[in-house]
């Protein structure tokens, strides 16, 4: 299907405005199609000319123009229908129908196991608009909808619009503000509902009905955060929600963490966490509820006007979501979980070949525009607005911020608008700024330089390098601070806009034993721990009082494992000594993640895993001897325990309900992590796996089931995972996902070692049948785990296709990149752990 240009789409959008659609969506015709009519009407600024409205149909049953009707055999070529001899205002009706998706793009419908009932939402972004109605699909042509919804009679229909009900199985969604086309969402189905109201706005929360209990249980918590996140928009914009009512449907097989679509924000549903959640958790769902709110403003009342600006939508959200958690809500640690998690993945986007400027890549097409929507967009863009707010002054971005929204309500900005709104707000020339930080890729490594003398300071130097082959002239505010047995010793605000800073404020001062750099990690950059530093963090970094910059440790840690100046043994020194008496949340549950599903099984020689998984083990079991229940260290300790431990007789008293941990006596998901560790240990089979679905047979069950069938280690489990992910069995995207999972665990290469090959020819031949943003993640997850010569020369052969997918090509690309640092790594510290 072809992609939309931006020469295309400057030239219909000079041609075409777009007055409003009527849409009409029958989704009583079955599990596979559903009836969709469309009419809009729009002007033409050359009367006599000729356009055309995107349209991805099943079948196309009759299509009116003005009045007279066209045979709609054939006409649709490439997912377009051509429109000749336009008048100045037209009426176009198209009647179509059109194939529910399984893959979590355009109209997804899912069914659950655990009641057979069917739910079906939209996810119209970036492109799949056409294929739930016919539209000009381009961000830029906006208009008011109108939307009528058929549906069994038992369901419920949620929209951008409120809802109502116009008669049995017919709803009507109330007349739309001005939206882009990928806004549009339809929610339908046997949804369950929690209702409150706030300040005048409506407000609504879904679910599947076998959800029901979670929804219930975590509604106070999410409407909390909802109401708070409401008060603390309207007060910094200046402008009110303008939508109408505000829905938050949890939906299911969701591909991203959530959608903003106006008035109807859709979210992934396992954030409906069905057994204990650790605070983290609960964090990284409230930053998503008010991340999602704040487009409401920044990409939904002014959307970009191309897709090349889709980054400052995210970086905006982003940031303003976790400023409004720090300001409104008791996560005050939000910039502690965004420096271990957010950043942690956007350092990883900028390690790879595949890293690009934060902002002015030029997109020349829609599908284009989605390679670049990574961690470089979110996190990067983010840490660059915090830079850009130090730069110019809190109060003078906000000023610009609220002159930006209110100029372009209801329309479309670009980013020189908003950074003229914040020019013309704080009187700064933001060009040189703008080409160091937005257009230029790549990032300083920031490092500080102490001599001592008998222990105290005789000079202290930050030293900011620039990467030679992307030079650029940052300025960068952060701060440096040092410790010593959990003594502050000293810290300093920097204003780094040379390659030397000296910090005449530490020299005469005793020498700490840590120096953190970018300690309350205000900048984006590359943080190089001194020798002595990372030497010390095994006795010191656990005395270290300042979550925040324990959180920027950590982080530098795994930049430096991956970077190949770690050791993989160093990190897991640090990790015995330190993250058992770590306190937060967030970095102790993503810091054993990462070391048991990253730093191990990527950077640890396959020879000497075991002996790495132990040593996370003892640490695990220390912290489950020493949490006490319901407390922050209660669930990350035995979650990791129940992931590494090779105790037989543990694992199978806590997989069948014996001796658990307190709190987690009925919880589903942590006996999916006994039972993956007991498959890919070989301790059960196919039946018992499948006996366990049983026990909890429910869309998450089936998901966990398929991965601990992937993961047992024989050679019939993989061939049939094999085949279910890559011969066309009609899997949904999360069944793909979790199959992926499983199949490269594996006791020793040589179970795995002839699916190398084949995943190069295999995985990138399924985008004839799964979508770009589905695939790209299956690319990444089913990337072969054999860290080798071998894998590394067929996966280079692969990249240098030119029949690869946009999407294919990039999480290729960022898959071997991670494969080259895991060999660069074993190479220089192999030995030993
Ligand atoms: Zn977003």
């Amino acid at each position: 299907m072809r992609s939309l240009t931006l020469a295309e789409a400057r030239e219909r959008s000079s041609l075409i405005t777009v007055t409003s659609y009527a849409v009409e969506l029958d989704l009583d015709q079955g599990t596979e199609v559903f009836g969709s009519r469309t009419s809009v009407r729009f002007t033409c600024a050359e009367p006599g000319a000729g356009s055309w409205i995107d349209l991805k149909a099943r079948s196309v049953e009759t299509i009116s123009l003005n009045g007279e009707s066209l045979d709609p055999a054939d006409v649709v070529v490439d997912g377009r229908l051509p429109l000749e001899g336009l008048a100045a205002d037209n009426e176009l009706v198209v009647a179509a129908t059109m194939a529910y998706s399984h893959d979590g793009q355009g109209l997804h419908r899912a069914t659950d196991p655990a009641d057979d009932l069917d739910y079906v939402y939209g996810h119209l972004f970036l492109d799949a608009a056409p294929s739930a109605y016919a539209c000009f699909d381009q961000p830029d042509l906006k208009a008011p909808y109108d939307v009528t919804v058929h549906a069994p009679l038992e369901w419920t229909v949620i929209g951008n619009g409120a809802a109502s009900k116009a008669g049995a199985g017919t709803w009507t969604l109330a007349t739309t503000k001005p939206l882009a086309t990928y806004f549009m969402t339809v929610c339908a189905g046997p949804y369950v509902s929690v209702h409150d109201e706030h300040d005048g706005i409506p407000l609504g929360l879904h679910a599947r009905a076998s959800l029901r209990e979670p929804l219930e249980r975590h509604a106070a918590e999410l409407f909390d955060v909802t109401k708070r996140s409401f008060d603390y928009f309207h007060g910094l914009f200046g402008i009110r929600y303008p939508f109408g009512e505000y829905h938050q449907v949890f939906v299911p097989e969701f591909n991203a963490g959530a959608m903003e679509n106006p008035g109807c924000v859709t979210f992934r549903d396992q954030y409906l966490y069905r057994g204990a959640a650790t605070r983290d958790e609960l964090l990284t769902r409230a930053n998503t509820v008010s991340h999602e709110m704040s487009h409401m403003w920044f990409g939904d009342i002014v959307t970009m006007k191309w897709w090349d600006d889709l980054w400052l939508n995210e970086s905006f959200a982003e940031y303003m979501s976790h400023r409004c958690l720090v300001d409104a809500t008791e996560y005050t640690d939000a910039w502690v979980d965004s420096s271990i998690v957010r950043k942690v993945w956007g350092y990883g986007a900028e390690r790879s070949p595949s890293t690009h400027p934060v902002a002015g890549v030029e997109a020349l097409d829609a599908q284009s525009a989605l390679q670049n929507f990574d961690g470089i967009s979110y996190a990067k863009g983010a840490a660059t607005l915090r830079q850009l707010i130090a730069y110019v002054g809190d109060e003078h971005f906000i000023a610009g911020v609220r002159a930006y929204l209110t100029d372009k309500s209801y329309g479309n900005g670009t980013l020189a608008d908003f950074l003229g709104a914040i020019e013309t707000a704080s009187g700064k020339d933001l060009e040189a700024w703008s080409r160091a930080w937005l257009l230029t890729a790549d990032r300083d490594t920031i490092s500080v330089d102490v001599e001592e003398q008998a222990g105290v300071v005789e000079s202290a130097v930050v030293r900011r390098e620039a990467p030679a082959d992307r030079p650029a002239d940052r300025p960068h505010a952060f701060d440096v601070a040092g410790w010593t047995d959990g003594r502050e010793l000293g810290r300093v605000m920097v204003t780094a806009t040379g390659p030397e800073t000296t910090l005449a404020e530490l020299e005469g001062t005793p020498e700490p034993s840590v120096v953190v750099p970018n300690a309350s990690d205000l900048t984006w950059a590359r943080v190089r721990l001194s020798d002595a530093t990372v030497a010390a963090l095994p006795s010191q970094l656990g005395q270290i009082p300042d979550a925040q910059a324990r959180a920027v440790v950590w982080s530098a840690l795994i930049d430096g494992v991956h970077g190949a100046t770690v050791a993989p043994e160093a990190f897991l020194d640090v990790f015995d000594a330190a993250w058992p008496l770590e306190t937060n949340s967030s970095i102790l549950t993503r810091v054993a993640a990462y070391a048991e599903h990253r730093i191990v099984p990527y950077f640890v020689p396959r020879e000497l895993q075991e002996a790495a998984m132990a040593r996370l083990n003892r640490a695990a079991v220390g912290l489950l001897e020493r949490a006490t229940a319901g407390t922050t260290e209660s669930l990350p300790g035995p979650r990791l325990v129940a992931g590494t431990s090779d105790d037989e007789a543990l694992l199978r008293a806590w997989a069948d309900g014996q001796g658990l941990p307190a709190g987690l006596e009925d919880d589903g998901d942590f006996r999916w992590i006994v039972v993956r560790n007991l498959s890919a240990r070989g301790l059960i089979g196919v039946a018992e796996v499948e006996s366990f679905r049983a026990k909890d047979d429910t869309l998450q069950g089936g998901l966990n089931a398929l991965m601990c069938r992937a993961s047992l280690p024989d050679a019939d489990a993989k061939a049939w995972a094999w085949e279910q992910l890559t011969g066309r069995q009609g899997r949904s995207n999360y069944e793909m996902v979790h199959l992926a999972r499983g199949f490269w665990v594996a006791p020793d290469d040589s179970l795995v070692a002839d699916y190398v090959p084949r995943y190069f020819t295999d995985v990138p031949a399924m985008s004839d049948w799964v979508g770009e943003d589905a695939l790209s993640r299956v690319v990444l997850v089913a990337f072969p785990r054999v860290f080798d010569d071998e894998t590394a020369r067929l996966s280079a052969a692969a990249i240098s296709r030119d029949d690869l997918t946009p999407a294919v090509h990039r999480s290729l690309v960022d898959a071997d990149a991670e494969l080259r640092e895991a060999l660069a790594s074993r190479a220089t510290f192999g030995a030993a752990v």
